[in-house]
């Protein structure tokens, strides 16, 4: 493993640093590092339009999508380089979250299953940010196992009909266009029904109707169809091979969301520094140094986990399945971080200031999304099971239902 750059690699940080420096929304920086895991804290401006404004100033300058090809709106750079670009870029990346699904998932779906006027009709406005896509693939009824859904779409000439339910789907709200996955054969093996399109967001028979959730915010939805009906032209690979698509958008999902995730370690640490008890500072208190160096030392060995992958990809190598433990790890240390944070609150007497107040909601927020991160993009116990299988060598999982066809699993409802 070498943390140093190659000299290519310093030569491209310092270009990148410098276009940052002359372009980046300053005005915004304050309320940006106001902001927490599961907390945005734009006032100002709605982070919609900011963030879509500053993605059209990087796609302009060649700075969007970095690795993907420039003809779709990319600038052809290495996997390395979009490291160094993440790296510099720093706090303003906070304004991407809204593309991460669009930009991870559903583009590489694209660019390996789209036809060719698609690809050049569809990526480069997703690339800037002037459209944005979401993922229709959890259901009630299928989740951590996306091949047990339900939603149907029946040929009808050169058209399908589809008909269901999806939910959990982030952004549906606010997207222009998504991926959907629905079954077309349900006399076949469950995985191999499946049959993936992309639709219109805004086409009459879908029905958008957000959840509201614990911290107040609504970032998903539940989305309806009802004899939604598209061209055959909007369907990605063959008709029965919805599953393999789907393997691409779930593998780019997984390298997505475990690269950012976060531990909660950095603003622990800050608020321990700040922090009076009863008995003197928090951070002279045995007990909390204790706890703070029990999740220093799991940060760093996230850290350098992640460098391993850094490394790995900087000598044109792919990171493998490892990259779950990143996002198993990381995902209960932010919620135990954040409820330890909480408890100290609480010993530390009633609040009073506003500046108490402010971080009080930091860690609050904290620890309601952190559930959600334990579950988006593979449970737990799905990272678990890929770690065991595909790192580790084990037995796989028992899948009784693997080869017996959809219409013939027991269920206490309608397939
Ligand atoms: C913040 C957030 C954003 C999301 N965004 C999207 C989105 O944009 N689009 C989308 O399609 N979906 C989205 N999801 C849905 C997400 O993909 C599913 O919630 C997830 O895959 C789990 O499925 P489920 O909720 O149906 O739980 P289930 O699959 O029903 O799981 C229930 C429990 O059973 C356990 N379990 C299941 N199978 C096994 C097994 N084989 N071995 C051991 N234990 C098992 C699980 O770990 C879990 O504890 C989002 C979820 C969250 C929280």
């Amino acid at each position: 493993m070498n943390f140093d750059d190659t000299p290519e690699e310093a030569r491209f940080r310092r270009k990148v640093r410098s276009w940052i420096e002359a372009n980046a929304p300053k005005s915004l920086r304050a309320e940006l590092e106001n902001s927490s895991f599961g907390r945005m804290a734009l006032q100002s401006i709605d982070p919609l339009r900011a963030s879509k404004a500053w993605q059209k100033r990087k796609f302009a300058a060649g700075w969007a999508c970095l690795h993907w090809p420039k003809e779709y709106g990319g600038r052809g750079a290495t996997p390395i380089e979009r490291v160094i670009w993440t790296q510099e870029e720093g706090i303003y990346a906070l304004l991407s979250g809204l593309f991460v699904i669009g930009h991870g998932m559903c583009g590489p779906t694209l660019m390996a299953f789209a036809g060719e006027e698609q690809k050049r009709r569809f990526l480069p406005p997703l690339a800037s940010g002037e459209e944005i896509w979401c993922q229709l693939f959890s259901e009630p009824a299928g989740g951590s196992d996306v091949a047990g859904l339900r939603t149907r779409a029946e040929r009808d000439g050169d058209h399908w009909i589809i008909n269901g339910q999806k939910i959990w789907t982030s952004g549906a709200h606010y997207s222009d266009y998504g991926i959907l996955i629905t079954r077309t054969d349900r006399n076949v093996p469950k995985h191999k029904g499946l049959t993936m399109f992309y639709i219109d967001m805004k086409s009459p028979g879908v029905e958008v109707k957000p959840i509201k959730q614990a911290n107040g915010m609504q970032e998903f939805n539940e989305v309806f169809f009802t004899d939604l009906r598209i061209p055959d032209s909007q369907r990605l690979g063959a008709v029965g091979d919805g599953w393999n698509v789907s393997l691409t958008t779930l593998m780019n999902e997984r390298m997505s969301i475990g690269a950012g995730v976060s531990t909660g370690f950095p603003e622990l640490f800050e608020f321990c520094n700040s922090l009076m008890l009863e008995d003197g500072p928090a951070i002279e208190d045995r007990n909390v140094r204790s706890k703070l160096a029990n999740w220093a030392v799991k940060a760093s060995g996230l850290k350098y986990t992640s460098m391993r992958a850094i490394s790995a990809l900087s000598k044109g190598d792919r990171p493998g399945p490892e990259n779950s433990i990143g996002k198993l790890v990381a995902g209960s240390m932010v919620q135990e971080v954040a409820m330890y944070a909480l408890d100290l609150q609480g010993a530390a007497g009633a609040l009073s200031g506003p500046e108490d107040a402010e971080i009080a909601g930091k860690f609050q927020a904290m620890l309601l999304r952190a559930p959600g991160t334990r579950v988006e993009g593979g449970t737990d116990e799905i990272m678990r099971n890929i770690i065991a299988e595909r790192v580790l060598g084990l037995p796989g999982d028992i899948r009784v239902d693997k080869d017996v066809p959809f219409n013939k699993i027991p269920t206490k409802g309608r397939a």
